[in-house]
């Protein structure tokens, strides 16, 4: 294969033709930098959420590497072996690129882990996660927080919340979430126009380091597979349908909730009690 722009020999198939590795690049870049341009990420302090994977890792290279104002903020779950292999990548890169790191340890600053719980983990270490991206970051004083979640998966919550009949939801399927709330930190969401496959070819390319680690209790979901099979026979699927989620987004119905603070800890919820402190409570 030649590449499409320059005519040299490469093996990349990416973005629906072939690519030598610097154009490659380049046109991942130009992606990543459209997002961040768009809402004025230049002056803002940026908190990079990492978990140590390929998406947060290239978000934390991309951004250390092109100069932004970021820190990295990395939650310790307790979840072994992989909250240790992830710890030490992402303190090992942070060094790397000179930029501070905040680490939460779960355990040992709130008390309990993960594992304290029987079943349903992934809906607890999203309930963590959210509610700890927002809090930390926001008391270090971020403006704002970049999560590493890239264009497959807001196509598969594209398609699990239509399923679902959560259209509600599909709002939020967008590069950047304002803020609701004075508590509550805005989102940018930097890969939000590049998928699984650029990601990790990017990574590799450029030597970013990550944990090819994946979660001991997430579950297969199938989803990002049967896009690339789609993809196989209709070029540029996956762009075309997250440019039709980011404009279909403000169609879907807005839900009214308004954002009060926890009688308990203080932060945003739509309750009295938030679900952190919720999920802390059942343990005592
Ligand atoms: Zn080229
Ligand atoms: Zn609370």
């Amino acid at each position: 294969m030649k590449c499409k722009i320059c005519g040299k020999e490469t093996t990349i198939h990416a973005f629906g033709m072939p690519l030598c590795k610097d154009d490659f690049v380049r046109l991942f870049e130009r992606r990543v930098e459209r997002i961040l341009k768009k809402y004025k990420m230049r002056d803002k302090k940026i908190a990079v959420a990492l978990s140590g994977g390929k998406d947060s890792m290239v978000v934390l290279h991309y951004l250390a590497t092109h100069d932004y104002d970021v820190f990295g903020y990395f939650i310790d779950l307790d979840i072994p072996p992989i909250s240790e292999i992830s710890k030490n990548i992402v303190m090992k890169s942070c060094k790397e690129y000179s930029i501070p790191l905040v680490i939460t340890n779960l355990r040992k600053e709130y008390g309990f882990t993960v594992a304290d719980f029987r079943g349903k983990s992934c809906s607890i270490c999203g309930t963590i996660k959210r509610y700890l991206i927002n809090k930390v970051p926001r008391e270090e004083g971020a403006e704002v927080v970049a999560t590493g979640h890239n264009m497959d998966d807001f196509i598969e919550f594209f398609f699990k919340n239509m399923l679902g009949k959560n259209y509600v939801w599909n709002r939020n399927m967008v590069p950047y979430l304002p803020s609701e709330h004075p508590k509550l930190l805005p989102r940018i969401r930097p890969l939000y126009l590049v998928g699984d496959l650029e990601t990790k070819l990017y990574a590799d390319i450029l030597g970013v380091k990550y944990s090819p680690e994946k979660c001991p209790f997430a579950k297969f979901s199938g989803w990002k597979e049967i896009f690339y099979d789609i993809e196989k026979k209709k070029r540029n699927f996956r762009h075309e349908m997250i440019r039709s989620i980011w404009e279909m987004a403000e169609f879907f119905p807005e839900y009214d909730v308004e954002l009060k603070e926890c009688k308990i800890c203080g932060e945003p919820t739509s309750r009295e009690i938030c679900s952190f402190c919720t999920l802390k409570n059942k343990i005592k």
